[in-house]
């Protein structure tokens, strides 16, 4: 039987809920179903404004407008990342500068931020890689000092939290993605999270094609016009719907990645102890979310081999990230600040195993198969 890496989960909720908007003839944006993922967003992570935008990409964009970034200005973040991270800042002339990730998290390492730092950095966006937070007291602390901004991609990190605080509540806006990747999904799908009430106004605009449309329909102005850029990041309401019958279910979803996160780290601590592969390590002040599980092989060679072998017998697995700086946009767009050591090794020696509700019933055979190839 052929094992999936990925199987998107449904709830069983989803059409129901569609046929809701369908009936209720709104299906353009923020309609009820938008209203109650927003609410849910904001009541469960805390955060002063969440706005459901059609991915992560879009919010991290929208990001990057409300930090006015100008051509030039220089953002730092891990090259061991997606290519959204970056692309959303390349878009408005902002440099990335790649900072190496700490061989533990594989998130990006704070204590390499300092000495990446120019007149020209704007901001900082921090990747929680698998949903496991970066060091975010350091890189918050190293924010307040030089004056920049901290923008989190948390496209992997909902319903994760750091010394109990959830990710995407800590620095100035935060991205999730429910992509269909992700643990919580509709398909495309994304949120931008708002923690600093200076943007709350802007960013509802930009959203909005760069109209005063959301303080016109809450009577705060008396005419809907052109007042700023913007570009039409929110989804409609069949996406919302999709998405309620997610965040209904968000505990139960979670708990169970949780449970096949812990078999598989389990099973494969004697692999470790002989020195066979890294298991993720999740420091003790972060809760993570299971969106993951991955295991570094000793090298590029030993891991092509361990997925062609899977791969024979019917178990999915993949690797990522080619890393940015070393990508051809990356190098010619980005700075790679010193040593990528880590960055390059994560990059070769990764292999992410199948990771979906489902599993369950086959999960031993991938980790049986696993055990007996290494
Ligand atoms: C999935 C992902 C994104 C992009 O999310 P979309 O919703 O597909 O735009 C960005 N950054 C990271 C780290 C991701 O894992």
């Amino acid at each position: 039987m052929n094992i999936p890496f990925n199987k998107p989960y449904m709830t069983g909720k989803e059409l129901w809920y569609i046929s809701q908007a369908h009936a209720s003839g709104h299906l353009a944006g923020d309609g009820q179903f938008t209203k109650k993922c927003s609410a849910w967003l904001e009541q469960r992570i805390g955060c002063q404004k969440a706005l459901l935008t059609h991915s992560c990409t879009a919010a991290l964009e929208m990001a990057a407008i409300l930090a006015d970034i100008q051509p030039g200005d220089e953002v730092i973040m891990p090259s061991y990342t997606f290519v959204s991270t970056a692309n959303a800042f390349v878009l408005r002339g902002g440099v990335p500068v790649f900072v190496d990730i700490r061989p533990d998290t594989l998130n990006i390492d704070e204590t390499k931020i300092e000495a990446a730092i120019t007149s020209r950095t704007k901001a900082i966006a921090p990747v929680h890689y698998a949903g496991v937070a970066c060091e975010m007291d350091t890189i918050m602390g190293i924010a307040r000092r030089h004056n920049l901004l901290v923008i989190e991609d948390a496209a992997q990190g909902i319903m994760s939290t750091y010394k109990g605080r959830p990710l995407g509540s800590i620095g100035h806006m935060a991205a999730l993605s429910f992509h269909e990747t992700k643990n919580i999904i509709s398909g495309e799908g994304g949120a931008l999270l708002i923690n600093d009430p200076r943007f709350v106004e802007r960013a509802e605009m930009i959203r909005e094609k760069g109209t005063n449309r959301s303080q016109f329909f809450r009577g705060q102005v008396d005419k809907y016009t052109w007042v700023d850029v913007g570009s039409s990041y929110l989804p409609g309401e069949v996406i919302a719907a999709f998405l309620w019958a997610q965040m209904e279910e968000a505990d139960a979803i979670n708990q169970r990645r949780l449970g096949l996160w812990s078999n598989y780290h389990q099973w494969f601590a004697s692999l470790e102890k002989a020195g066979k592969v890294q298991r993720p390590s999740v420091p003790r002040e972060c809760v993570h979310n299971a969106h993951m599980y991955y295991l570094l092989l000793p090298n590029l060679e030993q891991r092509t081999d361990l997925i062609a072998r899977l791969r024979t017998k019917d178990i999915n697995t993949v690797f990522h990230y080619i890393p940015l700086h070393s990508s051809p946009r990356g190098k010619s767009v980005g700075r790679a600040e010193a040593d990528m050591t880590n960055t390059d090794n994560a990059g070769d020696r990764l292999v992410r195993l199948p990771m979906w509700l489902g599993l369950e019933e086959q999960q031993a055979a991938v980790i049986q198969q696993i055990l007996a190839t290494l």
